[in-house]
C-alpha cells in the first residue's frame, strides 16, 4: 500500500504521525482516499475489513470491529433501525476508528501513545494499543464513569484530571509533546474507519440509503464518518441521494446546536455543564464547521435534548432490551422531533453508540 498524503485544511502537507498542522494548527486529513467500489467488497469477511480496499492502512491487527447488527426497533413515534454499535469489541462504536487509527501505528512502528478520552475512546484505544504491544496513557475526567476507568485499566496506564473535560485534553496535548498523539478527535485516519459504519448500513438495508440518520454528537466522528462514508456511495453512484442527517447534543453542551441555530459558520465555545450524556461533552469539537456545513448541505437539523427526555428516552431502549448508555439515548431523545421533519413513512437509522454495561457497574 502506498503510504497515504496527509494534509491540512489549508493544504499545508503534514507527517504522518502529526497530530494537527505544525504550520497553522488546522486539523489533517488524507489527500487521496480510494474511491468506495462495490465490487471492491470482501463478502466473505464479516467484519469492517470487508471494506479494506477502500481504508488507507493495512489490517495488521483486528478484534473483529463492525458488522455490527441494524434492527428495527419500535419507537413512540414509529418504528426506527437501530444500528448496534455498542456490541463492538470494547463495547462503543470508537472501535471502528481506532482499528484504522492503530494499524496506522503499527506500520510507522510506534511504541508508545497519549490519549483523552471520557471513557470510550480511550478505553477503545487501550484495548487495541495493548494488543499491539504499544504503551498507552490515556487522560481521563476524575467524574468519568468509575467502569470506564476501569476498563481503561485493564489495557492501559489511566491518568485522571479534575475539572471539566476540557481539562483531561489540556494535560494531553502537554504529554503530547514528546509522545505520538493518538487522538480520535483529531486522526483522520480515526474517521475513515467510522465511515465504514455507512457502508454497513446501506449493505444491510439492501444496497440503499435511510431517509435520516439520527446520532449524538461530541467531537463528530460518527457523525462525520456516516456523512463522509454517504458521500463516498453517493459519488459512486450507489445512492440517488444522501440521507438528511440530525445531529443531537445534551443542552447541558450544545455548541453545534447553538452554530447550527445561529447560522454560523463556526459552532461557539459554550459551558460543559455536567449531564447524563458524558460522551458527548465537547465544548469545541475539532471539526464543528464541518459538522455544522454536513448538516445544512443534507436539509438535516442540529437538535438539543434535555436531561428529562435523555432519562426518559434511556427507559424506553432498556425497556426494549437495548442496553445502552445514557449518551446513546440522546439520539432516540430527538426521534420524536425526526419523525416529524421527516414523515410517517420514512426509514431512519439511529446507531446506538456505547454499551450500559459501563454504566450499569458504575
Ligand atoms: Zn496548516
Amino acid at each position: 500500500m502506498i503510504e497515504p498524503q496527509l494534509v491540512c485544511l489549508n493544504g499545508h502537507a503534514a507527517g504522518a504521525l502529526d497530530w494537527r498542522c505544525g504550520q497553522c494548527g488546522a486539523p489533517i486529513e488524507i489527500a487521496h482516499l480510494p474511491p468506495f467500489d462495490a465490487h471492491a467488497i470482501r463478502n466473505g469477511d464479516w467484519s469492517l475489513w470487508r471494506y479494506g480496499a477502500m481504508l488507507p492502512v493495512e489490517p495488521r491487527l483486528t478484534l473483529g470491529e463492525g458488522m455490527t447488527a441494524l434492527t428495527p426497533v419500535p419507537m413512540p413515534d414509529g418504528e426506527v433501525y437501530a444500528k448496534l454499535e455498542y456490541l463492538n469489541p470494547t463495547g462503543s462504536y470508537k472501535d471502528r476508528g481506532t482499528v484504522v487509527l492503530i494499524n496506522h501505528l503499527i506500520a510507522h512502528k510506534v511504541g508508545e501513545v497519549v490519549e483523552d478520552s471520557s471513557g470510550n475512546a480511550g478505553a477503545s484505544l487501550a484495548a487495541y494499543a495493548a494488543a499491539a504491544r504499544i504503551h498507552a496513557r490515556i487522560f481521563a475526567p476524575a467524574l468519568a464513569p468509575a467502569a470506564k476507568k476501569r476498563l481503561i485499566k485493564q489495557f492501559a496506564d489511566l491518568v485522571e484530571v479534575d475539572g471539566a473535560r476540557s481539562a483531561p485534553t489540556a494535560a494531553c496535548h502537554q504529554a503530547a509533546q514528546h509522545t505520538v498523539y493518538a487522538s480520535h478527535a483529531w486522526s483522520p485516519f480515526f474517521i475513515a474507519g467510522q465511515m465504514t459504519a455507512a457502508w454497513e448500513v446501506w449493505e444491510q438495508l439492501g444496497r440503499r440509503a435511510p431517509d435520516a440518520l439520527v446520532c449524538p454528537v461530541g467531537h463528530g466522528g460518527l457523525f462525520l464518518g456516516f456523512a463522509r462514508g454517504f458521500q463516498m456511495l453517493h459519488e459512486a453512484g450507489l445512492i440517488d441521494r444522501l440521507p438528511k442527517l440530525y445531529a443531537v447534543q445534551a443542552a447541558a453542551c450544545d455548541p453545534i446546536v447553538r452554530g447550527w441555530e445561529s447560522g454560523a459558520d463556526t459552532p461557539p465555545v459554550t459551558e460543559e455543564n455536567l449531564t447524563l450524556a458524558d460522551g458527548i461533552v465537547v465544548n469545541e469539537p475539532v471539526r464543528g464547521v464541518e459538522v455544522l456545513r454536513v448538516i445544512r448541505d443534507s436539509g438535516g437539523m442540529a437538535l438539543r435534548v434535555s436531561e428529562d427526555a435523555i432519562r426518559e428516552a434511556l427507559r424506553t431502549l432498556i425497556g426494549r432490551g437495548l442496553l445502552v448508555e445514557p449518551t446513546s439515548a440522546t439520539a432516540a431523545a430527538a426521534l420524536h422531533t425526526v419523525r416529524e421533519q421527516v414523515g410517517a413513512g420514512a426509514l431512519i437509522v439511529m446507531p446506538l453508540t456505547g454499551t450500559g454495561l459501563k454504566t450499569l457497574a458504575s
